[in-house]
Order: C-alpha cells, then sequence, then structure tokens
C-alpha cells in the first residue's frame, strides 16, 4: 500500500474530458466498465480524483437485492470515497488542489436543523453520492467542498476511504448518539463490520478513558475473534446464546470493579421529606409505603431529586433519561411526569417551571 498521493501540479497535467467508470445500469446485472463524460466542478465543488472506493453492503443492496436508488440508472455507484482535489469550482479556495480528502457520504447544507444539531448525516437536503448522484466508482468525482475532508498524512489514502462512511458511522454511534461516558458499560451487539468499527472507535476512546468499561455480545464464540475483542480493549465477551441474568450479573461485576464512583451512586439513597428513593434497590417508598414505578418513571424522578434547586428543560430531561440528543417527543416527559405525580399524590416533588421545565420543590413534611 503506497502512502500520500503525490501533490498534483496542476502545470503537469491537462485533464482528460472522459474517464473510466463502472457505472450501475439496473438490478441484478454486473456494472458495465465504460468510458464517460469526466464531470466539472461547479460552483462550491471540488473535482477529486479518487484513490479508492469502499464497497458498502448499500451497494450490493442496489445491486442484487432491487432496492432502487434515488436517481434512475444508470449511475456511478460508491460513497465510501478517498481522493486527492483536482479542480475546484468558482468560491473555492484554489490552495485546496493537491490535497488528499474524504468525501462525506451524504451532502450537507450547514444550515437545516438537522445540521444544526450536528446531525449532517441525515441533513434534510442531502444528497447521497451514488445514489441521488454519481459516487466514487469511477476516476474522478465532483462533491460539495464543505463536505471534503482533509486526510492527515499519517493514513494511506487508499486505506482511509472506508472511513468515510464505515467508520463514521460507528464514531458517531459511540460518541454523539450514545455519548458514552466513563462510568458506563458499552455492549457492542454484533461483531460484523460495523461492530468491529465500533470496536475500534472504543478502543480509541479507552486509552483516554481506561475506566470505560466494554462488554461484547456476539454470535462469534470461536476463540480467535474472542481474542480479538479482548485486544481491543473489551472487558468481558459474551457469546450467544447467553442468559440476560448472566449479562447483568457480569455487568454489575464490571461496574464493580471498573468504577467505584459509580458502585457509591448506585448504592445511593436520596430522602426528600417523607418520599425516599434507592437507587441500589430501585424502590421509591412513601413513608413505608413502596410506590411501583415504571424504569423511565424511576429515572426520571432520580434524576430531578439528584438535581435538586434547579430547572432542569424537557430536552435536558429527554437526553438524560431517555438518551435522546436533540429535541424530540417532550411529551414523552410530560406523561411521564404526569405518572409520577398520579403514583406519589401528594408527596409528589415535582414543580412545573412554565415554559422551561421541572424542578424539585421543597419537601413535604422536612426530616428534622
Ligand atoms: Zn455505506
Ligand atoms: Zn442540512
Amino acid at each position: 500500500m503506497s502512502g500520500r498521493a503525490p501533490v498534483w501540479d496542476p502545470a503537469l497535467d491537462e485533464l482528460a474530458s472522459t474517464m473510466r467508470a463502472a457505472v450501475f445500469t439496473g438490478p441484478s446485472r454486473p456494472l458495465e466498465m465504460t468510458t464517460v463524460a469526466r464531470p466539472e466542478p461547479g460552483a462550491g465543488e471540488v473535482l477529486v480524483r479518487v484513490a479508492a472506493c469502499g464497497l458498502c453492503h448499500t451497494d450490493l443492496h442496489y445491486m442484487d437485492h432491487g432496492v432502487p436508488t434515488f436517481k434512475t440508472p444508470p449511475l456511478v455507484l460508491g460513497h465510501e470515497i478517498s481522493g486527492t482535489v483536482m479542480r475546484v469550482g468558482t468560491g473555492v479556495d484554489q490552495a485546496r488542489v493537491g490535497t488528499a480528502v474524504l468525501l462525506a457520504p451524504v451532502t450537507s447544507c450547514g444550515a437545516c436543523v438537522m445540521c444544526r444539531n450536528g446531525r449532517e448525516n441525515v441533513c434534510a437536503k442531502g444528497r447521497m453520492l451514488g445514489n441521488n448522484i454519481d459516487g466514487g466508482f469511477a476516476e474522478y468525482v465532483v462533491a460539495p467542498a464543505r463536505d471534503a475532508f482533509a486526510v492527515p498524512d499519517s493514513i494511506p489514502l487508499e486505506e482511509s476511504c472506508v472511513i468515510a462512511d464505515a467508520l463514521t458511522t460507528a464514531f458517531h454511534g459511540v460518541t454523539r448518539r450514545a455519548k458514552v461516558e466513563p462510568g458506563e458499560v458499552v455492549a457492542v451487539i454484533g461483531c460484523g463490520g460495523l461492530g468491529l468499527n465500533g470496536l475500534q472507535v472504543l478502543s480509541e476512546l479507552h486509552r483516554e478513558k481506561p475506566e470505560l468499561p466494554v462488554v461484547i455480545l456476539s454470535a462469534r464464540s470461536d476463540v480467535q475473534t474472542k481474542l480479538r475483542g479482548f485486544d481491543l480493549g473489551a472487558n468481558d465477551y459474551l457469546a450467544k446464546p447467553f442468559s440476560f441474568d448472566e449479562l447483568v450479573a457480569r455487568v454489575r461485576a464490571i461496574l464493580r470493579r471498573a468504577a467505584p464512583g459509580r458502585v457509591e451512586r448506585e448504592s445511593a439513597v436520596i430522602r426528600h421529606g417523607d418520599l425516599v428513593v434507592d437507587a441500589g434497590r430501585r424502590e421509591a417508598r412513601v413513608g413505608d409505603t413502596e410506590v411501583q414505578l415504571a424504569p423511565k418513571e424511576f429515572d426520571l424522578l432520580w434524576e430531578l431529586l439528584d438535581h435538586r434547586g434547579l430547572v432542569l428543560t424537557r430536552d435536558q430531561l429527554l437526553e438524560r433519561v431517555w438518551g435522546y440528543t436533540f429535541a424530540g417527543d417532550t411529551r414523552t416527559v410530560d406523561v411521564h411526569v404526569r405518572q409520577l405525580r398520579r403514583k406519589l399524590g401528594e408527596a409528589s416533588p415535582i414543580v412545573t417551571v412554565w415554559g422551561v421545565g421541572y424542578k424539585v420543590g421543597p419537601a413535604r413534611n422536612p426530616v428534622a
């Protein structure tokens, strides 16, 4: 595998007006190796000479499984692209010519609510390479300059193409969606392509946060795969079929070893007047009477009590209790608050702060 593609000198190369491409002409037909017109970059775009393009299962869906592409064939597939910028359209810095880039599989507008929330991969105006527009199974591809990302010299360009889609999917999942933090256990379910990428991301996180416990659940029970998982930083590995009780027991054991702080919290009890909430037993009592709470009701009550004196917005509660990371269905919070009030009756400490969210009010029957 060679290293960085040499910097292209515009003076040395007159680009041909045609290029070779593997063209998709319809389902259940082989890609057609043919010569087509080379695209030119428009305003805000770059022309990239493809170094490598990953073959994604999504491509196989189009080719073999009859999943339709957005653009009617003929179409050049491929959306995991690395390459070198050869030309830039108007409005793009000429200095980008000759630089090594990865292309985001989906173009982004930078302005819609998804883009503004760091979820450019589901941009409302996004167009996917090799699906809505021609992709990377060709010598050249055109893409928006804002979706072309510089590749550091330390990564061989040909090897980096899978970062653009497969690895970033796992990266996004671990860092932005799950927001994995020390003291949390991560279960990677399935060690196929993306699962293994997930593990690679986790092993990098592990280097920074060695206290982060990782458990792998997999259909693969062979020793080689298990050893690979442990090498990548897993604390435990369970092969299917496994009992759920065993999984819970192992996670508890790992938490005891890996995150003593968490155990403190696990055994913590919050008293608020005659309301007593026990995190270890996941029990809520009013005086001597136990109140049966659903898991999310319990978590919501705990989160509010744990932040006594603070107002928490519905979005904050959604994120902390349900794990959503962007404004979602905030009615979910209201419904659970209503349930808590119904179940706790007079003992409910939850106060609505109009237009903001919820907080915990002063304790009833304060303990002396
Ligand atoms: Zn893909
Ligand atoms: Zn957008």
